[in-house]
């Protein structure tokens, strides 16, 4: 590999951080946290961010397992403060006779030994994809030839561990849903015959549905239901498809008919373009689009 040449000074690598930041219009506090994550960054190679990523999983303060006393407050104070109980409109100046702390219940506030909490894996991810987020930044910009980042071994996350309720659990989830609200117990069925996630249905929208045939057909990235099929367009494009019953289109058919009765109500002309699971009949959010 050729010659690994680092950011020219540690001071270039922090302004190529900033600017990273700023052409990164990102929010207010996610931009501090960038900051902070930013910052162990010094001279980087491989190996030391794989050390760095090492030494956040046993802690996140980073303190080498020396043992030391973690002080709240910067600057010269009292590591060991007794805060004692006085009766009350007692005058702190005009002092307090001598007596049992313990009986009396004063408080002690004191500098506690530092106690090491390694950092997520999750977290350590984040710190890792920041850094060579800027690594990238810098290498695009001829500061650096090649982003050590890329090669860098980051922790696993491991994987989630869901815990899907038995048949009988599901059946009195959708039945208790059923009884509290028709919408709610159709929505909570969806989710149980579908896999389909709870943010997904809820971008479901009346043209995504057609009843005759059973058709969602969706030309954003969601959820496509066809008579047997849904399918979703997810990040990488790839469609996926989960099969509906004919109960389910049944479910789905009453639940346009309590929509349809919901807008004569209030005078209103369905709205191809309103959300299946709503209770405005023709809010249709941000994204409209011809049907
Ligand atoms: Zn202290
Ligand atoms: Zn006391
Ligand atoms: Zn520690």
């Amino acid at each position: 590999m050729a010659e690994q040449r680092h950011a020219k000074t540690r001071a270039s690598l922090r302004s190529a951080i900033v600017s990273w930041l700023e052409t990164h219009e990102l929010e207010e506090s996610t931009r501090e946290n960038y900051v902070r994550c930013a910052e162990p960054i010094g001279k980087v190679t491989t190996h030391v961010l794989e050390r760095l990523y090492a030494e956040l999983r046993r802690c996140g303060s980073r303190c080498g397992g020396r043992p030391f006393v973690e002080h709240p407050v910067e600057g010269p104070h009292e590591c060991r403060e007794v805060r004692h109980k006085r009766p009350p409109g007692h005058p702190p100046a005009a002092g307090y006779p001598p007596h049992d702390c313990a009986e009396k219940g004063c408080v002690v506030v004191e500098c506690q030994p530092h106690v090491c909490s390694p950092l997520a894996p999750a977290s350590v991810r984040k710190i890792h994809f920041v850094i060579r987020g800027v690594m990238r930044a810098a290498q695009r910009w001829g500061w650096i030839s090649s982003n050590p980042a890329e090669l860098a071994r980051i922790p696993r996350v491991p994987p989630p561990d869901p815990d899907p309720p038995t048949p009988a659990e599901a059946a009195a989830l959708v039945a208790a849903a059923w009884e509290e609200d028709e919408d709610w117990g159709t929505l909570v069925w969806l989710a149980m015959v579908t896999g389909v996630r709870r943010a997904e249905l809820l971008a479901l929208r009346w043209s995504d549905i057609d009843p005759e045939n059973g058709i969602v057909a969706d030309r954003r990235n969601h959820v496509r239901v066809t008579g047997r099929n849904i399918e979703k367009d997810t990040k990488t494009h790839r469609a996926r498809r989960v099969s509906v019953d004919e109960a389910t289109l049944e479910i789905l058919a009453e639940h346009r008919q309590r929509y349809e009765e919901r807008c004569r109500a209030v005078a209103v002309r369905p709205a191809r373009t309103s959300y299946v699971f709503s209770y405005s009949p023709t809010t249709t959010g941000r994204a409209t689009r011809a049907a």
